[in-house]
């Protein structure tokens, strides 16, 4: 495809301005451009095609069935965006005076108060920018609780070895080192391995439940019983809360600071970088330590102060608050169920010929191993994933979690309807019989994109991001 730069055609304009009647201002010589820019010349028409073309190019939730795994991307009610982009929302300038945002503090009073009831947390700051700042800020009180009571030698976070990426790189930025502990056959915590690393230097535990794998750990309240007693505390990783909301509670589970990716269960639109929140909600214990992220209100003593300045990203909130209200007491839980039973709906068509990395009910999400099939026949899971493009779905998420080897993870969310689920079952088995019949061709997948196989490290490594005019 073309770029804007290629198409332009000098003189080509996309307005007719009238001739200006006013005296032309002179600027003085040493603020005058040397040559003009080189902005690209067409017509509007031209530019709006061009941008469509540009549109048609990319894959989103709107274009069919997006089932990413651990990253949940569902499709996000427009009333959201209705609501975050009221211009009593969009007008107000962070340096206002307090009493001219009453409206703004309101979301942020009725946020709190509503996600702590569905994590079961007492307080909640909503400065955060994503769900890794909210790691970052949660194990900051952790460390915080301990410092105040005199206790430095807590130095060790445990991770289980099927947590998100994110869990160790926080706690190592925190000062902490990183305990793992492995997984037993079942995807759940093994906990005489658990045991055997509890002592009086634990700072704390961090957790994901229904961890990476889609498994809901059945031990939860033996676990953060045992960290408990050993003097640490439980950290709670909610980025993905779908499998769960309104069902359990992170803060009956034995919790005691918990953060959500607002940007991923409370509805806004995520990827691409777009802006996040990831706010954090603790028990009282806690409260103390946490930032004021209520517009106007003053950091208490022993807060840890500002990680973001003013109050994070607060039209997210504003989404998330919507999404809430919307779907009400009722709802939250029932999109939840649907989520878990979409997903064990797909699994079950497939996993006849797909084997499971854990064959039992799953949560929102299921991971399939892939790796006797690529001995068999070579086909590897990024072969499968490719080929499922030429299907028009999206792939699932590829070797991820890493503890499962040629991972396919699949979370088909709460907004797909059956057909939708059995239209992306009936790809899979077309890929799986091309496994059979076929296998060279699915090295050679996707056919029918813009771009088949790119060369990903490359495009990693030395990125074109800029437009060399000296390629003309
Ligand atoms: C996405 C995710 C994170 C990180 O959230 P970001 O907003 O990308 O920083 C952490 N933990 C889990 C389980 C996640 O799925």
């Amino acid at each position: 495809m073309k770029l804007l730069f290629e198409r332009s055609v000098k003189g080509r304009r996309t307005y007719l301005m009238p001739k200006s009647t006013f005296p032309k201002a002179e600027l003085p010589d040493h603020l005058k451009r040397k040559e003009a820019p080189r902005l690209p010349e067409m017509s509007e028409v031209a530019v709006a095609r061009h941008y469509k073309e540009l549109s048609k190019q990319a894959f989103g939730v709107t274009s069919g069935f997006y089932p990413l795994g651990s990253c949940t991307m569902k499709y996000n009610p427009r009333v959201n965006e209705a609501a975050a982009g009221l211009p009593g929302f969009t007008g107000v300038h962070p340096l206002q005076p307090k009493d001219t945002v009453k409206g703004c503090q309101e979301v942020i009073i009725q946020a709190e108060k509503l996600l702590c009831e569905i994590t079961g947390m007492d307080n909640m700051s909503f400065q955060p920018a994503a769900g890794a700042h909210g790691e970052f800020l949660g194990l900051l009180l952790i460390k915080k609780y301990h410092e105040e009571r005199g206790d430095f030698k807590r130095k060790r976070i445990i991770v289980p070895d099927s947590a998100h990426g994110t869990n160790p790189a926080s706690a190592a930025m925190v000062g902490f080192t990183v305990t793992h502990v492995p997984s037993d056959s079942e995807g759940q915590v093994d906990l005489e391995a658990l045991k055997a690393v509890l002592d009086d230097t634990v700072a704390g535990l961090m957790l994901t439940n229904p961890n990476t794998v889609g498994i809901f750990d059945r031990n939860i309240l033996e676990i953060t019983r045992l960290v408990h007693d050993a003097g640490g505390l439980n950290y709670y990783d909610g980025a993905n809360l779908n499998a769960i909301m309104g069902w359990v509670r992170p803060g009956d589970m034995g919790f005691d600071v918990v953060h959500l990716n607002l940007h991923k269960t409370f509805s806004t639109p995520h990827g691409g970088g777009g802006p996040g929140s990831g706010p954090v909600g603790c028990k009282k214990i806690l409260s103390p330590y946490l930032p004021a992220s209520k517009l106007g209100d003053e950091e208490k003593e022993k807060s840890l102060g500002q990680v973001r300045s003013f109050y994070g990203n607060f039209l997210v909130v504003v989404r998330a608050l919507t999404y809430i209200l919307t779907l009400g007491k009722e709802g939250l839980p029932q999109a939840s169920g649907m989520a878990v039973l979409n997903a064990n709906y797909l699994m079950q068509k497939l996993k006849d010929v797909y084997p499971m990395a854990y064959d039992r009910l799953c949560m929102h999400e299921f991971v399939m191993t892939l790796e006797d099939i690529k001995k068999k026949t070579g086909v590897s899971a990024l072969d499968v994933a490719k080929g499922l493009l030429d299907y028009g779905m999206h792939p699932p998420t590829m070797y991820f979690p890493l503890i499962v080897h040629e991972a396919l993870m699949v979370e088909p969310t709460e907004t797909e309807n059956r057909e939708t689920l059995d239209e992306a079952a009936e790809a899979f088995m077309a890929i799986y019989q091309k496994i059979q019949e076929d296998p060279e061709s699915l090295h050679l997948s996707p056919a029918t994109t813009p771009i088949s196989r790119p060369d990903e490290v490359n495009a990693a490594r030395n990125p074109v991001v800029r437009y060399s005019f000296d390629k003309q």
